[in-house]
């Protein structure tokens, strides 16, 4: 292994620790860690995503396990909040490593069942609804971390997604000239009827970076698919890319990026797409952000709608 790049500046023999291939840069640990940390600040700061408090969506995963660590080093005031979806065999696993991280670094952490929420588990609900499981469970942890988040007063919540990961939706969303999401995807999404602002700081790390973190860190996350997904084709879309980064390095970078600086800009000023017919109205319920189509329709939120369907399925079962 060559050596670190910043100790060798400052006449310090230091053999490295980890090498940045998208930078070409070899690090030692302390190097590393001041490198994250700098450039995670810089996002935050440059995308203006929050101040002083944010929400992780915890899901035991090596991307939102590195977040949550590297903003509470920061000195923000984080709050973890994870989901346990109840999938037999994976969430209790997560829910372990989940917890046993949060003592070892002194994590701030908030479980959240689903089970106590609807009165039902991730897979029981699927059966009930007979939609794909990503998709459901996609609307489920949008609409919880929602609810904690404001319970906790934050200015935004984060999630874990990084530059592989929104590089390759931007591939597929161009291929297929999914204008909506062209124009709406971006690494922070404003506060609206209800809804807290969205933000992704990981945004300007590849995978292989976070991966260097935990690496380092000896962190213990949950490794492979979910048991239920069902959703191979951001894998496809995530491996066609890495073939052309592979034959044009730097691709990823200039790719998202300048998508951000210069096309969305043009997108958003000019692209005109009819609104969606839908208002976002309080849940009749709870309070909560409900999607209506119509005047007539009740407000309900996700929650208490997947609430109301177990419900209703445990009284047809006791008949
Ligand atoms: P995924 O949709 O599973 O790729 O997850 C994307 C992001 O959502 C992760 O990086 C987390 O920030 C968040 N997330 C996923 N699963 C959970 C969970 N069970 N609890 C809390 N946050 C989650
Ligand atoms: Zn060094
Ligand atoms: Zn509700």
């Amino acid at each position: 292994m060559a050596l670190c790049r910043i100790c060798k500046e400052k006449k310090i023999i230091t053999k490295a620790d980890v090498y940045l291939k998208h930078y070409r840069l070899p690090l030692c640990k302390k190097h590393f860690k001041e490198w994250f940390l700098k450039r995670l600040k810089g996002t935050i700061e440059k995308f203006d995503m929050f101040k002083e408090s944010v929400a992780v969506g915890v899901s035991g995963g090596m991307d939102s396990m590195t977040l949550w660590q590297a903003l509470t080093e920061l000195g923000y005031k984080v709050y973890g909040i994870h989901i346990n979806l109840g999938i037999p065999g994976a969430s209790e696993k997560a829910y372990e490593k989940v917890s046993k991280f949060a003592e070892e670094k002194g994590l701030d952490l908030h479980v959240v069942n689903l089970k106590d929420e609807v009165g039902a588990t991730l897979p029981e609900i699927v059966k009930l609804r007979k939609r794909p499981a990503c998709a459901v469970c996609g609307q489920i942890k949008r609409a919880l971390l929602n609810k904690y988040a404001k319970r906790f007063n934050v200015e935004a919540v984060a999630t874990g997604h990084h530059l592989d990961d929104e590089a390759a939706t931007l591939l597929a969303n161009i291929l297929t000239w999914n204008l909506p999401l062209l124009k709406r995807k971006h690494p922070v999404l404003p506060s609206r009827d209800g809804f807290v602002k969205k933000v992704k700081p990981l945004v300007r790390f590849t995978k292989a970076d976070i991966k260097a973190w935990v690496d380092l860190e000896g962190i213990d996350y949950v490794k492979g698919e979910c048991p239920l997904s069902t959703g191979a084709s951001l894998k496809k879309w995530t491996a066609l890319l890495e073939e052309i980064e592979k034959a044009f390095p730097q691709t990823k970078f200039k790719f998202l990026f300048q998508y951000w600086e210069i096309i969305q800009p043009i997108f958003r000023e000019h692209l005109e797409i009819p609104e969606d017919e839908f208002k976002i109205v309080p849940c009749k319920y709870c309070g909560e952000p409900a999607v209506i189509y119509n005047e007539d329709e009740e407000p309900i939120c996700t929650i208490c709608k997947l609430r109301e369907l177990v419900n209703q399925s445990l009284e047809v079962s006791s008949n």
